[in-house]
């Protein structure tokens, strides 16, 4: 996924050094790379923009296939995605990528902190439009992960962990089913 990255940040440099009409090199010309990840979006409202935004402030290059799964994953609000559901989602919208490819771009926007992960079978991970701390509940009988509105429910009384460790994050997941 990566390959061909090196270069083309050089080609970006150099392109910003030979830009020579007379506009300022300021922070915008140079390359999405370049300025650093860590920096907070400026979201307009605009998808395609945000979603450029989004990326670059991750410090991940805006790709194509990343522009393109980005707008289906972020352009409709908070939601819940399996990586077959958002492939299945870019094969009806038209975007050439492989089952691997949408695997690959929703873990580096995971690790991006784009992106949440939750596990509710330890075959099917969903994929968290909104990282913000919440719980969920599992619809069984659909297959559906819902948030629970209370982000301050807590466990009664959390384990004791070892030495040397910190709590990460407490992921509930509360499985419903259909009464009978
Ligand atoms: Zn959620």
């Amino acid at each position: 996924m990566f390959h061909g990255d090196s270069s083309d940040i050089a080609s970006a440099v150099s392109a910003v050094g030979m830009s020579n009409d007379g506009s300022s090199l300021d922070a915008e010309d140079v390359g999405p790379e370049a300025r650093g990840a860590g920096r907070q979006p400026t979201l307009t409202g605009c998808p395609w923009h945000d979603v450029n935004e989004m990326l670059q402030a991750a410090g991940l290059r805006p790709t194509r296939q990343r522009m393109a799964l980005g707008w289906l994953l972020f352009g409709k609000g908070a939601r819940h995605l399996t990586a077959e559901m958002l492939y299945e989602e870019a094969t009806l919208a038209k975007v050439p990528v492989s089952l691997a490819t949408v695997y690959n771009t929703l873990n580096q926007l995971t690790d991006a902190g784009l992106l949440r992960q939750v596990s509710v079978d330890g075959t099917k991970t969903y994929f968290d439009t909104n990282v913000s701390a919440h719980h969920h509940f599992y619809l069984e009988n659909n297959h559906e992960l819902v948030d629970i509105p209370d982000p301050h429910l807590m466990l009664q009384k959390m384990p004791e962990i070892p030495d040397g460790y910190e709590i990460a994050r407490v992921d509930m997941v509360v499985r419903l089913r259909k009464k009978r």
